[in-house]
Formats: C-alpha cells, structure tokens, sequence
C-alpha cells in the first residue's frame, strides 16, 4: 500500500474541497493538489532517473510545495527524507550523504548549502541535483502529464525520519509506508476522528511530527494550513482560527507555553480549535496548567520517537479534563497509556517485565515501530531486540496502565548508588516563582560517582533567588539525596532544533571545567552536604 493512495482518492472523491490553505486564503483543492503531485512524480522520475527506493531529501521551511514534495515522491514510489531546515549546512550534508538521496528538493533559503553537496561526477553515486521549490524548474515539472501511481509493499520505506539528536549524530529511522498507516489509524482511534472540513496547522517543523501527524489529517481529506510566517507567531494563529474550523496542531511544550502566555491568546475567539497535540519532551505541570486555563479540554499529550513515530502512549484530551477524578495530578503528568496499536512494557536492564510501579526502560512492539535504522546494522540491533523497540527512556505504569515518563536513561543520575530521576528534581525547582526554566543533570565526582548540578535560568535574569531558598524547596519535596549540590545561573539552556534541552552539552560543560574547580560568586551557588 502506498500512502500517497490518500491524496489520489481524495482528488476524486473531494475534488473540489480546499487541500492546502497558504495562510487564510485556499490555495488549492484536492483535484488540482493530486494532479500537480502526480505531475510532480513523472518529473522526479523521468528527468532525473530516479527508480523506486531511491531517496529525495526535503530541505526548506514549512510551505506549500513541502507537502507537494512529499506526496510526489511517494506517489512516484521514491523515499522522502525530511531534513530538518534549521540544521546547520554539515549536518545537512551529513544527512544527505548518510542517506544516499539522489535528489534533494530545497527552498530559496537553503538552495546554495543543498547545492554544495552536489556530485559533479555522474559516474559516482550522491546528491545528482536541486530543484528549488518554489522555482521555475519546479513549477515546469509540474507541467508534466500526471505519472500513474506506484504501488508499494507496506514494508517499503517511505520517510527516513532523522531523530533529533539530543543523544549524538542523527540516525535515520526508517519509516514503511505501514508504520504510516498504523500511526495514522491509532490517532483516529486514540487522539481524534478528522473530518473534511476539519483542518491540521503545520506550526511546527514538517520534518518532525507536524509533517507525522499532517499525515492522519490528508488521508480524511481534511485541510493542511501552512502559517505564512512558516512557525509559531501567536497573532497570526488567531487570525487563522478565523479563517478555518476544526483546527487541530502539534506543539512541542515550549510552544504550548509560550502560546499560552501570549497576549493575543487571552482573549482570543477559540472555538475553530479542536486539539493542540503536544509531546516530544516533558511538560511541567505548572505549563500545563496554565495552557488548561487558556485552551480549555482542547489538550492532548503523546508519547512517542521517531523510531515509533509519535505513537507509544498517549494522554486524552478527555483525561486532560477529567479534573475532579482523585488521580487526576498524577494522570496529567504521566505521558498516558499505551496505544491501541501497540504493546509497551516496562523491563529491566536484562530485559525482564518489571511490576506496576517499577522503574526501567519502556520497550514497545507493533507495526508502527521503525523496521532499523538506514544502513546502521549495529544500531539497529541495538535498538531492535527480539521483537521490541528500546526507546532508551526510563518510566513506570501505575495500576489504571498511566506511564509516567522519569528519563531517558541516559539523563539518569546515580549519585552514592541511589538513582535519581532530574525530571522530579526540575519539577520541584519550578514551583519556585523565581525559576523560569532548569535542567539538571549529573556531574562525575571521585566520592559519589556523579553529583546533581541543576541548571538555572531565573525569571529576572539579574536577581537569580539564593541557592539556600531552592535548596529548602527541594528539601519540602524530595529526598534529601536527590537535591542538587550546586546551582548555575544561566542567561538560556542550550537547545536543539526542535526546542529540546541538550543535556549532552550541559554534562561536556561540566566536564570541561572540572580540574579547575568551577562556581564563582555570582554564577553559582554550591551548597554543602
Ligand atoms: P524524537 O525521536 O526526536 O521525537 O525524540 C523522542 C524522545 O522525546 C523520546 O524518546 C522521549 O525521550 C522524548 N519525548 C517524546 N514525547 C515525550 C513526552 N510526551 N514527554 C516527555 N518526553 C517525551
């Protein structure tokens, strides 16, 4: 089965329903969008060579001619990879070379980086050209009389997802065209129905779970809506929930926040939106429950990563309102329950099932987990054992089946044999009015193994609160082990692309410095035993 059947039959079936809004205005409708991407497949065909299997990297912004691409190169039978536009040009060559793509489609903004990695040789295998998109040798190959569709096994790959590398170089999770269709059915069955005349807002970066989950949205034929500032401006959403109903996007939690705080958004008419989905990386309670007061029952959280693309647990938007259910603070800071498309348990380091409460790494089996990693065989075996993926974060169910996410096990902290989970150290930090944002990781020590350093960044930058005020706050809530033996003040937290904390840089950080014994006065606070 190829996905790219969903935009084919919705060109028949809708033909004359909106496909894909540029901003507030329609830009198409689904019989000129089947067509064009058509056309789109016989260019990359036939003007390149292409053959089915072979790659066609995306770099650009979200736009329009993004979801173009995507859909004329599985409709041609090739293999889409996304590449993340706000990387820098070596890691856009990394992936480029890493995933063998033979064509690459780039926006203005990227096409000199892109060109650069072109083989000039055609007798050598790589990158053989650009087209850039929006362009003239684009708009010309979709001039060319509409290709048939190629049909797919469900086991041929489709989306060579490039995980955002929080842990190291980026792999590329490999993506068939059915662990597409089973993400997409399981949100019909565990996030939303979607309907024609509703419509999914590519806020965040097409190449991540915006494009994942634009996916469920194109095969009911309902709208996707590229904002004209191609991300997350507050305004313009609210003037785009005027112009379109039954709304629904992906955010990751900082943007959930910041949304949330916005001006514009207090007020703001919300009746077209129907879901903000939210995930990748934690949310905090405090964000959350300010997001409940703007957005109302409108939330829902998932779980998941690339290797399972954005489908392990999720939480509902009916538990999000459940508020007077008992459980109801613990439910919300858990990532949920386990998807109705998969299995997920808990195991320990010698991959046994662990108990309900016990901590250990969450593995998840189905056919929506990735079939490897693209041309990384060790990895992949890693990763892939017996049956089951081992997603490398670390959680427990409680008895109702909520998973509660602690770590990724590589964040785990051991400090004098006891472990220590820093999800629940940040979360006690931020109950503190000063605390605007913190990480908090391990730092090697002769004596305890690692020490807890947490990462702060202040509300009012210049009057950071007294390291003793935060050390008391974690003394009220958590063991006494588990608080931090130093405090660094800092101006942000080193961030990836997709708005994650790069824990990595903050313990190479820490490491840099420890022969010469760092924390002076201002920057740090260190606290003794
Ligand atoms: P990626 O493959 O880049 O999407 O990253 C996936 C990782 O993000 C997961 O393995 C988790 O560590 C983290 N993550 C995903 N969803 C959530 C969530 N709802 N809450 C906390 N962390 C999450």
């Amino acid at each position: 089965m190829n996905i790219a059947t969903w935009v084919e039959r919705n060109g028949r079936r809708l033909a004359d329903h909106t496909a894909i809004g540029d901003g507030e205005r329609p830009l198409c409708n689904w019989r000129t969008f089947a067509e064009r991407t058509a056309s789109l497949a016989r260019g990359m065909r036939e003007e390149f060579g292409l053959e089915p299997g072979d790659r066609v990297a995306v770099v650009m912004s979200n736009r329009p001619e993004y979801l173009e691409a995507l859909f004329a190169i599985w409709h041609a039978g090739l293999v889409a990879v996304p590449v993340n536009a706000r990387l820098h040009r070596d890691e856009i060559g990394y992936i480029l070379g890493q995933s063998g793509a033979a064509l690459a489609v780039a926006d203005d903004a990227h096409a000199t980086d892109v060109d650069s990695f072109v083989n000039t040789d055609p007798c050598e295998p790589g990158l053989r050209a650009v087209v850039v998109a929006p362009g003239e040798r684009w708009r010309r190959l979709g001039g060319a009389w509409p290709y048939p569709l190629v049909d797919r096994a469900p086991d041929a790959p489709a989306w060579l997802f490039y995980t955002s590398g929080t842990t190291g170089r980026p792999k590329g999770a490999t993506l068939s065209h059915r662990n597409l269709l089973m993400m997409s059915l399981s949100y019909f069955a565990d996030i939303d129905a979607v309907q024609p005349h509703d419509c999914v807002l590519h806020a965040a970066p097409i190449s991540h779970g915006s494009g994942l989950y634009g996916l469920p949205h194109i095969a009911r034929g309902a709208t996707s809506v590229l904002p004209r500032s191609g991300g997350v401006d507050t305004d313009e959403i609210v003037a785009l929930l005027k112009a379109w109903s039954g709304m629904s996007f992906f955010a990751a939690p900082t943007m959930v926040k910041r949304l949330a705080s916005a001006a514009a958004m207090q007020d703001a008419d919300l009746s077209h939106l129907k879901t903000i989905i939210y995930g990748g990386a934690p949310m905090y309670l405090s964000d959350l429950e300010d997001a409940l007061d703007i957005f109302g029952p409108r939330l829902a959280q998932i779980y998941g990563q690339g290797e399972s693309p954005m489908t392990i647990t999720a939480l509902s938007k009916a538990d999000h309102a459940d508020v007077a259910h008992p459980r109801w603070r613990d439910r919300v800071q858990s990532v949920g329950v386990a998807r109705t498309d998969v299995d997920v348990r808990v195991v320990s380091d010698d991959g046994n099932q662990l108990s309900v409460g016990e901590i250990g790494e969450i593995v998840v089996r189905g056919d929506v987990v990735m079939d490897g990693y693209w041309n990384q065989p060790n990895a992949t075996s890693e990763t892939l054992r017996d049956g089951w993926l081992y997603t490398g974060d670390m959680g427990s169910f409680d008895p109702d089946g909520y998973l509660t996410l602690r770590d990724r096990s590589k964040d785990l902290i051991i400090s004098g044999g006891m472990n220590i989970y820093p999800r629940e150290v940040e979360e006690t930090l931020l109950r503190h009015p000063d605390v605007g944002a913190v990480s908090v990781v391990g730092r090697p020590d002769d004596e305890w193994g690692e020490t807890v350093v947490a990462f702060v960044v202040s509300v009012d930058r210049a009057n950071p609160p007294a390291a003793d005020g935060l050390d008391r706050l974690c003394l009220d809530h958590i063991a006494r082990y588990k608080r931090p033996k130093e405090y660094r003040f800092v101006d942000d937290l080193p961030t990836n692309n997709y708005g994650k904390v790069v824990k990595r840089e903050l313990r190479e950080r820490l490491l840099a410095e420890s022969d010469s014994e760092s924390g002076s006065g201002t920057e740090s606070g260190t606290l003794s035993t």
